[in-house]
């Protein structure tokens, strides 16, 4: 919000938390068809096991490697910060031409998609959105991956287990985010 109202454009969020910055066409670009970029602003924040780290009052821990940016023992954010700084070079730009552009940043896409299933038809005018939320940086999105949540049950036949075999509980745990 602090980024869209200082660049002066219109900028509001909805009831969900969605935030929208509308940005007008660049000279001559004025009435060209309006494009709506989206991507998310929640992250998933994850920690190795060793680290010390709180993500409510904390800001990640960034380590630049020649061409990669890559974070000390948490979650990058990169899903989708990338997209969202994209959009913003868009925003911030003054030498690019380009049509109006409704930049949408939706919210909690990792947990329930809350921000994309609470916003509301009638908000944006645009006819054409590329999403940004994508692993590959050589391809474009046009339109948006959907999601679905999935809850299975399934019962187990037990049977009991042959004599002279032995049992192992087996645990997988304190895993390595990078
Ligand atoms: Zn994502």
């Amino acid at each position: 919000m602090d980024f869209g109202n200082k660049l002066g454009f219109k900028t509001f969020n909805d009831e969900v938390g969605n935030v929208f910055i509308l940005k007008p066409g660049s000279k001559g670009f004025e009435n060209r068809p309006k494009v709506i970029l989206q991507g998310h602003i929640d992250m998933v924040h994850q920690k190795n096991a060793d680290v010390e780290f709180d993500f409510a009052t904390q800001g990640i821990d960034m380590i630049v490697e020649g061409d990669w940016v890559r974070a000390n023992g948490t979650t990058l954010g990169s899903d989708n910060g990338i997209g969202v700084a994209m959009i913003m070079a868009l925003l911030s730009s003054t030498d690019l031409d380009h049509p109006p552009l409704e930049a949408l940043f939706t919210i909690d896409e990792e947990t329930g998609m809350t921000g994309a299933l609470g916003l509301k038809g009638g908000v944006l005018e645009g006819r054409i959105m590329i999403n940004l939320d994508t692993e590959d940086d050589d391809e474009i999105t046009i339109g948006c991956a959907g999601g679905i949540d999935v809850t299975a049950f399934k019962t187990p036949e037990m049977e009991s287990t042959p004599a002279g075999t032995k049992t192992f509980k087996i645990s997988v745990n304190g895993l390595k985010y990078f």
